[in-house]
């Protein structure tokens, strides 16, 4: 089941759940490793409005995991990905948000340096009772043009046009931009994405927000895609997500938690998405993808700005996102494994995702 299924069901009855941003990405396999929504401000990640599981574990037997029956292994699913056992039920959360206000903008180079401010700025906005609002904020690089544009996809509850949240974005000259109130179904319908890409290496890293700092990365970035732009069918995106610091004082207030056991700070999530062509170029793109975030992120360490948070969602094959969390939350969910999955079923044959090591 995508996310898209979960909206077009919810959507006669004028509610809403934090899933996913696009349309083709499913309900399992986002809702077990976090989930960046565009209300993550205020209702928290994907994990977060999980009310129960239903589990099969290693040895066949399917329990019901909530807060109060097996609520080690609850609280473990919250960011604990494909480790646990598979799920089979997901009950989640829901809120009244009948109609959604939405921007699509688009920016030609000259307006970067204010975008990542804007983005910046969206981390940081910390109010106690906040709008739900987030989005989808990327930058692309034509190797052939040499023109790089930045381009927004934003989101937030209510019927206000426009969007009042993105009101720094709205400031920057832009060469598009379409404001509509619409329901999160119809939103979610127009915004298709690949069901499987081949030949795409994702790589990120976390930093404070800090708007010259990204901008430094972005012309890096940039500057090392040249580099490489005889590489066949290359697509190179610079991504940056939003934490804004309601998005984890969910987690810290509800009872629960989640395994990621994040500070309410404003971070910035940073990936390259680097797709291309050809086998023939499999290790060089991969090596430079890695080299590069490796560059960049000693260059945060070094500032001050580095968080070790790595997101599953955004992360490459050769990351490991376990490193970023609390070293007791890695202890504790191991525990729990041991626990629910003695033999080790899904650490040892489960195909696929980052695995909770030993
Ligand atoms: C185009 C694109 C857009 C994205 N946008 C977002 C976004 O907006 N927000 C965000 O947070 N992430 C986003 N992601 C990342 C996405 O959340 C992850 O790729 C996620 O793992 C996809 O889940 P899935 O169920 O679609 O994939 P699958 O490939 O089916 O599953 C992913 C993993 O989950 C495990 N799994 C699947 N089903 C179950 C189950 N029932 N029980 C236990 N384990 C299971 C699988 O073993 C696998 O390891 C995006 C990814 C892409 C490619």
């Amino acid at each position: 089941m995508t996310w898209y299924d979960v909206y077009s069901a919810l959507d006669p009855y004028g509610r809403a759940a934090v899933g996913d941003r696009l349309k083709t990405i499913g309900v399992p396999g986002l809702s077990l490793i976090g989930g960046w929504h565009y209300f993550n401000n205020k209702w928290g990640f994907a994990m977060d409005n999980v009310l129960s599981y239903d589990v099969v574990l290693g040895n066949g037997t399917q329990i019901t995991v909530n807060k109060t029956e097996h609520s080690d292994l609850f609280w473990a699913l919250k960011g604990g990905a494909n480790n646990f056992g598979i799920v089979t039920k997901f009950a989640l959360k829901t809120f009244d948000v009948p109609k959604i206000s939405t921007t699509i903008q688009a920016y030609n180079e000259s307006g970067i340096p204010d975008f990542l401010k804007a983005v910046c700025h969206a981390a940081k906005l910390d109010e106690q009772d906040p709008i739900a609002a987030g989005m989808v904020a990327s930058i692309s690089y034509n190797v052939t043009t040499k023109a790089a544009s930045a381009s927004l996809l934003g989101v937030q509850e209510g019927t206000e046009r426009p969007p009042s949240q993105f009101a720094n974005f709205s400031a920057i000259p832009s060469i598009m931009k379409i404001d509509k109130v619409q329901t999160m179904k119809t939103w979610a319908q127009a915004l298709d994405s690949p069901k499987q890409m081949f030949r795409v290496m994702y790589s990120h890293k976390t930093i404070k927000p800090d708007p010259q700092v990204l901008y430094m990365f972005y012309k890096i970035w940039k500057e090392a895609v040249d580099e490489i732009s005889d590489v066949q069918g290359l697509y190179p995106t610079f991504v940056t997500n939003v934490h804004a610091p309601g998005a984890s004082r969910v987690g810290k207030t509800n009872g629960v938690g989640n395994v990621w056991g994040l500070e309410a700070e404003p971070l910035i999530l940073w990936q390259f998405s680097t797709g291309w062509a050809l086998e023939q170029d499999d290790l060089r793109v991969q090596t430079w993808s890695r080299q590069l975030t490796e560059k960049l992120h000693a260059i945060s360490v070094e500032k001050g700005l580095a968080s070790d948070f790595i997101y599953m969602g955004d992360a490459g094959e050769w990351q490991d996102p376990f490193l970023g969390f609390p070293a007791e939350n890695v202890l504790r969910m191991r525990e729990i494994r041991s626990a629910y999955d003695p033999k080790g079923t899904f650490s040892r044959l489960n195909w696929g995702g980052f695995k909770l090591g030993v």
